[in-house]
């Protein structure tokens, strides 16, 4: 799906990110931007369109899912209402990773929804990305702590493998870790957000970069502009991989 510069405005403009218009013509880039994109506007897609579904990987991926949905490896299953297991195609490049399911997700079975995920959607929607078409997005935990609460070292490992298995079935090119929490669990570190952005880190082989959680960015506009110069970021690094280029360093 492509992003062009009247959507991507609208996009940026949905993220509450100013956008300067030239009389008459498309928005560039936001001026007061302080680190540059490394690709142009103009590249291509930043995800092409899925390849045909494959009869056995559905069949792992439905199996997958049954196993989440009834699991009780960890005592989150006796206070869940269900568990969440992901949503998007089951074949693309983005992988993007937050920390555990909200009231709202635990409803209604699917991460990233309500205020939280409208606004993440408004940020994948920016960068060409798309749930329904091609961006898959899961939690590192499948079922929600109580109140919202951290989760406990625990409950990550006894969740992480059904996420490792998720990537293992989906092989992202890249991953996009979204909050603190996430970031930290993922790559093992207690390194704060703010030193973990910018830079192209791994989970297991594959690539993985940082930005905040939507719901913090909710909390603290301020901080959106900074949201999109990593959404930016990881474009380009996706880029790269595509093109062939290594995107093992820092930020430009
Ligand atoms: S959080 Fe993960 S390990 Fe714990 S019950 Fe839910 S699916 Fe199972």
């Amino acid at each position: 799906m492509s992003a062009g510069p009247d959507a991507r405005a609208e996009y940026l403009a949905a993220l509450g990110i100013d956008v300067w218009v030239r009389r008459g013509g498309a928005a560039p880039p936001p001026a007061a931007a302080p680190v540059p994109a490394p690709a142009p506007e103009a590249h291509p897609d930043p995800a092409p369109s899925p390849a045909p579904a494959d009869a056995g990987a559905e069949a792992r991926w439905h199996a997958l899912r049954e196993e989440v949905l009834k699991c009780t490896r960890c005592a989150l299953h006796k206070t869940r209402i269900q568990g969440v297991f992901g949503v998007g195609p089951h074949q693309c490049d983005w992988l993007v990773i937050g920390e555990a399911p909200g009231a709202e997700e635990d409803r209604r079975g699917e991460p990233f929804v309500g205020a939280a995920g409208q606004l993440l959607d408004a940020m994948l929607k920016a960068i060409g990305l798309d749930r329904h078409s091609n961006v898959y997005i899961a939690n590192v935990l499948k079922s929600r702590p109580p109140g919202n609460r951290d989760p406990k070292p625990e409950e990550v490992a006894a969740c992480l493998p059904y996420l490792n298995r998720q990537v293992e079935l989906l092989q992202p090119k890249i991953m996009l870790a979204v909050g603190r929490i996430a970031a930290q669990n993922l790559l093992g570190t207690e390194e704060p957000l703010g030193r973990l952005r910018g830079r192209v880190h791994r989970f297991g082989a594959t690539p993985l970069v940082v930005t905040y959680h939507p719901a913090y960015l909710l909390r603290t506009p301020a901080d959106k502009r900074k949201a999109w110069e990593d959404l930016k970021f990881a474009r380009s690094v996706y880029q790269q991989l595509v093109q062939g280029s290594p995107a093992d360093g820092h930020r430009a």
